[in-house]
C-alpha cells in the first residue's frame, strides 16, 4: 500500500544530514529543528502552526482549547478513523454523528445541520482520503448557529480548498483550528509519530501552545491544565526535509489517481472517487466502491496486489460507542460504504508497470 523505504532513498542524503544535525546538537526535545519546521510549515499553510505528538493529540488539544463544557455536542462523521470521535468522548463531550455524501465520503452539511441541537457547540468535518469537505457550507452553518469549526485534516495536508470565488487556501486553515497527523503513511509522514495544529487566530495559537506544553507559557507557571504533547526534534528534522517535497508527493499521487481513473472507468460496477469543485484532491487514498468488494479484495490478494478497507465499520456500530445510543440503519450511507469501499495501493513510488499490473488485475476480476 505504501513504499516508505523507496521514498526515503530518494532523499536519503538530505534526511540523514538533517538528523545528524539534531544528534550533534543533542537538542532532542523542542529547540531549533522543531521551531524551523513549524516556521516552514506555517509558510506553506499560511497559518500559525503548533507541532505536537500525533494527530490524535492535535484533535484533543483543539477541543481543550475551545473551552467546552462536559455534555456539549460536537457533530462529526461516523465514517472516519476512530480518533476523530475518541477525543470528544475522552473530554466528556458528546460525539453526535451525521451521515456522509456517498460520492466524496465527507460529512454532509445538510445532514449536519439537521443534527444541530441547543447543546451543539462545534462542527468537526473530516477531509477524508485527501479531499476537503464542503467548508464554506460548514462555515456558513457555524455563523448561523454560533458554532466552532474544527477541521480533521489528518489526511488532506497538501490539498487546497477552493472558494466559490476561486480563491484558494491550504486545507485545514479555514476553521478556527485544523488538525493534522504525520503518521508515517500520511501524505507528509514522519519516521514515527507526529502531528500539528493550524490556526489563523493569534490568541488561539498561544492557548494551543500552552495546552500542548503542560498548560504553561512561562516555565513552571501553570495557567491551565494541559498535556505533554510534542514533536521530537528528530521527527522535525525528517519532516522539514520532506515538506520541501510535499508538492511533488501530492503530484505523484494525483498522477497515479489519474491512471486509475483512466483505466478503471466503466469497469464492472466500479464507482470511482468523485471530485468536488471546492477542493483539490491530495489522494491520501484512492478508494473505489463495488458491490463485489470482498471478492475483488481476495482476487487482488491472490494476484499479489495489496488493498485495504478504510473503514470496515462505521464508528456508531462499535462496542465502545454503543453508549451513544445509535444502532444499525441510523447512518445508511456510511454503513453501505463500509460494505463497498476498497482502497488501492497509493503512494509516491508507484511506477507505470505497477499501475498497469494493478489495473489489469482489477479488470481481469470483472471479466468473470
Ligand atoms: C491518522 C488520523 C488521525 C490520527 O492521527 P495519529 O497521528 O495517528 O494520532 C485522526 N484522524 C484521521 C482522519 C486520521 O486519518
Amino acid at each position: 500500500m505504501a513504499d516508505l523505504y523507496g521514498q526515503y532513498l530518494k532523499i536519503k542524503e538530505e534526511v540523514d544530514a538533517s538528523m545528524q544535525e539534531v544528534i550533534r546538537s543533542t537538542v532532542f526535545i523542542k529547540g531549533g529543528k522543531v521551531t524551523e519546521f513549524e516556521r516552514h510549515l506555517a509558510d506553506y499553510q499560511q497559518s500559525e502552526v503548533i507541532a505536537c505528538g500525533n494527530g490524535t493529540d492535535a484533535l484533543q488539544i483543539a477541543f481543550m482549547a475551545l473551552g467546552l463544557e462536559p455534555g456539549d455536542e460536537v457533530i462529526t462523521t461516523p465514517f472516519t478513523f476512530v480518533a476523530t470521535a475518541e477525543v470528544l468522548a475522552l473530554l466528556g463531550l458528546k460525539p453526535v454523528f451525521a451521515d456522509v455524501d456517498p460520492g466524496d465520503f465527507n460529512l454532509s452539511p445538510v445532514l449536519a445541520e439537521a443534527a444541530i441541537t441547543p447543546r451543539t457547540r462545534a462542527l468537526l468535518p473530516v477531509h477524508l482520503f485527501g479531499q476537503s469537505a464542503h467548508m464554506e457550507e460548514f462555515m456558513t452553518l457555524a455563523g448561523k448557529h454560533g458554532l466552532h469549526v474544527v477541521e480533521d485534516a489528518a489526511q488532506s495536508l497538501g490539498a487546497d480548498y477552493i472558494f466559490n470565488n476561486g480563491e484558494r487556501r491550504q486545507s485545514g486553515t479555514l476553521g478556527i483550528i485544523g488538525c493534522t497527523s504525520f503518521f508515517p503513511s500520511k501524505t507528509l509522514g514522519a519516521f514515527g509519530d507526529g502531528g500539528a495544529l493550524f490556526t489563523c487566530d493569534a490568541d488561539m495559537a498561544v492557548r494551543i501552545r500552552s495546552i500542548a506544553n503542560h498548560g504553561q507559557r512561562v516555565r513552571y507557571h501553570y495557567e491551565r491544565i494541559g498535556m505533554n504533547s510534542r514533536l521530537d526534534s528528530l521527527q522535525a528534522a525528517i519532516l522539514d526535509v520532506k515538506l520541501r517535497h510535499l508538492d511533488e508527493y501530492v503530484a505523484a499521487r494525483q498522477k497515479a489517481a489519474a491512471w486509475y481513473d483512466h483505466h478503471l472507468q466503466g469497469v464492472g460496477d466500479l464507482l470511482l472517487p468523485e471530485r468536488r469543485p471546492w477542493s483539490t484532491h491530495s489522494f491520501h487514498q484512492y478508494t473505489l466502491r463495488t458491490s463485489r468488494r470482498d471478492d475483488l479484495q481476495s482476487f487482488l490478494k491472490e494476484h499479489g496486489v495489496p488493498s485495504m478497507v478504510y473503514y470496515p465499520r462505521p464508528l456508531h456500530l462499535h462496542e465502545a460507542y454503543h453508549y451513544l445510543g445509535y444502532g444499525p440503519g441510523d447512518f445508511p450511507v456510511s454503513e453501505n460504504l463500509t460494505r463497498t469501499v476498497l482502497s488501492l495501493p497509493m503512494h509516491t513510488e508507484l511506477d507505470a508497470q505497477q499501475l498497469e499490473y494493478i489495473t489489469d488485475t482489477v479488470k481481469r476480476f470483472f471479466e468473470f
